[in-house]
C-alpha cells in the first residue's frame, strides 16, 4: 500500500512509542515524513529507522509547548518539503499526582505541552493543510472519556484536545480539511514505561485503564492513524477513535 506516495506528514513526537510507529508507518507507505520531538537524538534514530526501510524522512527538533519552536518546525518542514498533507500530534507528557497535592507547574506544563502545543501545531499547520486538503490525526487518551485517579491535568489536557479537535473539524470541514482523534489505552511505549504513582493512589480503580486483551504495541495505534490521515478516511472527521483493547466498552 502507497497511501503517501507524493505526500507530505509532519509527526510530532516522533522519536519514541506511537508517535515513532506512525512515522516509520506512514513512511513505510510512501509518505515523508518530518519527525520532530524534544529529543533530537531520538528523532534522528527513527529516520535512521526509515532510511534502512528506504523510506524519506528527517528530524527536527521542537518543543511543541513553545510557540516560536514550532513556528520554525512548521517552517522548515514547508522549506524541506514544499508542502504539507498531514500532521500527526502524538508529543505528550504524562504523570500522576494526588490531585491535593498537585503542584500548578505540573499543572501548566502538562497543558502547555499536551492541550497549547496541539493547538500550536494545528493552527501553524492549517494554512498548508488547506492547500492539500490535508489531514490532522490528534493523540487524546481514553483519560478524555472517562476518569483518571491522580492524572486530572493529564485528563484535563486530553478532554481539551478532543474538544478543540471536533471544533477544527467542524470549522474546516467544507474547506476539506479533517480532524480526528485518536484515544489509545494501555500501549507500551516509553511513557507508560517510566510511570510513577502517588502514595494515596487507589489501585483497584485501575483496571479502568487496563485492556481487556493484554497491553499493546504502538504499532495497533499507528496503523489507525494511518487510516485517518489517508483518503480512506475521506469521510471521517471530527472522530475519536478509541484503540484500548476493549477497556471502555
Ligand atoms: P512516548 O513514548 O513518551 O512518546 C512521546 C514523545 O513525545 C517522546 O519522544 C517525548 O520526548 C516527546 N515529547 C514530550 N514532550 C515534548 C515536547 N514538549 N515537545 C516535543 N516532543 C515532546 O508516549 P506515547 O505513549 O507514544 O504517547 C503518544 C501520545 O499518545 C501522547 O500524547 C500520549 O498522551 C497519548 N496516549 C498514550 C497512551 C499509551 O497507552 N501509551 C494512552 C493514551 C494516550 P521525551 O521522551 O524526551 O519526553
Amino acid at each position: 500500500m502507497q497511501r503517501f506516495k507524493g505526500k507530505v506528514v509532519l509527526v510530532t513526537g516522533a522519536g519514541s512509542g506511537i508517535g515513532r510507529a506512525s512515522a516509520t508507518r506512514l513512511a513505510a507507505e510512501g509518505g515523508s515524513v518530518f519527525c520532530v520531538d524534544l529529543d533530537g537524538d531520538a528523532a534522528a534514530a527513527t529516520v535512521a529507522e526509515i532510511a534502512r526501510e528506504g523510506g524519506s524522512a528527517s528530524a527536527w527538533v521542537c518543543d511543541v509547548g513553545n510557540e516560536s519552536s514550532v513556528c520554525e518546525a512548521i517552517e522548515a518542514c514547508i522549506e524541506a518539503y514544499g508542502s504539507l498533507f498531514g500532521l500527526v500530534n502524538m508529543a505528550g507528557i504524562l504523570r500522576f499526582d494526588d490531585t491535593q497535592e498537585l503542584q500548578t507547574e505540573q499543572w501548566q506544563k502538562i497543558i502547555d505541552v499536551n492541550l497549547t502545543g496541539t493547538m500550536f501545531l494545528c493552527r501553524a499547520a492549517l494554512p498548508h493543510l488547506l492547500e492539500t486538503k490535508g489531514s490532522i490525526v490528534n493523540a487524546a487518551s481514553t483519560a478524555a472519556l472517562s476518569g483518571l485517579p491522580c492524572g486530572l491535568a493529564y485528563s484535563a489536557s486530553k478532554g481539551g484536545v478532543l474538544a478543540m479537535t471536533r471544533s477544527i473539524a467542524v470549522e474546516y470541514a467544507k474547506r476539506g480539511v479533517r480532524a480526528n482523534c485518536i484515544c489509545p489505552g494501555d500501549i507500551n511505549t516509553g511513557m507508560t514505561d517510566k510511570l510513577t504513582f502517588p502514595e494515596t493512589m487507589d489501585y483497584k480503580l485501575m483496571p479502568r485503564i487496563m485492556s481487556l486483551s493484554g497491553a499493546k504495541d504502538p504499532e495497533v495505534v499507528a496503523g489507525v492513524i494511518a487510516m485517518l490521515v489517508s483518503d480512506d478516511g475521506a469521510h471521517i472527521t471530527g472522530e475519536d477513535i478509541r484503540v484500548d483493547g476493549g477497556t471502555l466498552s
